[in-house]
């Protein structure tokens, strides 16, 4: 598979400064454009869009609804509660479109890869694709979603953050890469399960998300909030704000409103505990430093210890990986109520930084366990189709930025 980086064609956003690019709004929704994953609101102003009364919206929002998130209906024809008209209508304008599945891959241990086209087109431009991946074990799966092409930032130890091209996805194609998930795993009242790969036992093929996927959700704001509005909502997809997670790299004036207006868990990506090596690593630390960054994290609504914030600390050899940095770590985050994550570095070709040893990873560990946090450094999966941080260097040279995603992604499973 071509690495949906290599498939988007770099297009005019002039760096703003070295530490953010400038997102792409040339978005063009297509001509019938599709209802999953627009919110209750514009849902309703689609409708009004095409005469439905104002009386009969709230009705028709809630019937609408439950056949796109409760049964996963893709054709309109077989809303059966919907009258006739209607559907007609809705035909005529609409459509219940998902991304498109480009290819997918199913590991031996059960992790699944999806590649997706995002539906409409952006003038001049190949279509953009993102990766969505499924991390099942036997209790629960995570499933790691995108929130933009491309990153506004550029932190240096990520992939993602060199491709110059950054757009925001809408609310429905964050949502869509939910219900291409649920669609493949056969995850509604009539799907029928795959019989390869690994699902969990209950109910539900997708228990939790993660935007750990490309981009800082919190720079799509909007689209996110929305799409994670849709995705919790009790009366459809309806998976608990508790199993959702958003990780941001410290975009501190939304973290607060993040906790207000979206209620998810939060994750921050920390990785350093010094201004100086945190501004090379996340250069967006030098528009919001670790104090501010933390000051925000205390302030986040609803942060307790039953509701611990996750700190993820990626494990860079001999730049970030000392006792000494462990120490200061965990004095750092003192007050917080807080998980630390430490995440094996992932090598990309032309990286300067390489995953710390293993054992200064469990050396490292054992500093913060012993200071009461667990800090669990997980098993990669997925080996055979993404292969792991420190493995055979001709694999992790062939490891693609969706692959990378992947392992990261893995991280956060418990
Ligand atoms: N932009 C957001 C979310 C996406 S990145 C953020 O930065 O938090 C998700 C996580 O993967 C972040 O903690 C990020 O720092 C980490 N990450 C990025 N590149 C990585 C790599 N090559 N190896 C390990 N973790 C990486
Ligand atoms: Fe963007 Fe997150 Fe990568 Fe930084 S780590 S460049 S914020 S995706």
């Amino acid at each position: 598979m071509t690495p949906a980086s290599d498939l988007a064609l770099p297009v005019a956003p002039a760096a703003e400064s070295a530490i953010e690019k400038t997102a792409l709004e040339c978005y063009v929704a297509p001509a019938k454009p599709s209802l999953v994953g627009l919110s209750r609101a514009a849902l309703a102003e689609a409708l009004r869009g095409v005469g439905v009364a104002d009386n009969q919206i709230k009705m028709r929002v809630q019937q609408l609804w439950h056949w796109l998130y409760v049964r996963g209906t893709q054709d309109f024809g077989a809303m059966t509660s919907v009258s006739k008209h209607l559907r007609l209508l809705l035909a005529q304008h609409f459509t219940l479109a998902r991304p498109a599945v480009v290819a997918e891959q199913v590991s031996a241990d059960g992790t699944r890869k999806w590649l997706l086209q995002l539906p409409g087109e952006v003038e001049g431009e190949r279509p953009h694709l993102v990766e969505c991946v499924y991390i099942p074990d036997s209790e629960r799966a995570t499933l790691c979603v995108s929130s933009q092409v491309g990153c506004t930032l550029n932190c240096s130890f990520c992939h993602t953050g060199t491709q110059r091209l950054v757009r925001n996805l809408t609310s429905g194609e964050i949502v869509g890469q939910v219900m291409v998930a649920r669609d493949r795993l056969g995850d509604w009242p009539d799907g029928v399960r795959p019989t390869d790969g690994l699902i969990p036992s209950g109910d539900r093929a997708v228990t939790n998300i993660v935007m750990m996927g490309m981009g800082e959700p919190l720079y799509n704001f909007e689209a996110v909030r929305d799409a994670l509005g849709v995705v919790t909502d009790g009366d459809g997809i309806g998976i608990s704000r508790r199993r959702v997670t958003l990780s941001t790299s410290g975009v501190v004036p939304l973290i607060v409103r993040a906790g207000e207006e979206i209620g998810v868990m939060l994750a921050i990506s920390l990785h350093a505990v010094r201004d100086e090596l945190r501004d090379e690593l996340v250069p967006l630390n030098r528009k919001y430093p670790i104090r501010t960054l933390l000051e925000a994290c205390r302030n986040y609504p609803g942060a307790s210890n039953a509701r611990r914030i996750t700190f993820e600390y990626v494990m860079l050899k001999g730049v970030n990986d000392s006792i000494e940095d462990a120490k200061a770590l965990v004095r750092l985050l003192k007050g917080i109520p807080a998980k630390i994550n430490l995440i094996p570095f992932n090598p990309w070709p032309g990286t300067r930084y390489e995953c710390s040893d293993w054992e200064q990873i469990e050396k490292f560990s054992e500093v913060v366990f012993n200071a009461g946090y667990a800090s669990p450094v997980r098993t990669p999966r997925g080996r055979d189709i993404l292969a792991a941080c420190g493995q055979l260097k001709s694999e992790t040279e062939k490891l693609s930025a969706r692959e990378r995603m992947a392992l990261r992604a893995m991280a956060m499973t418990e």
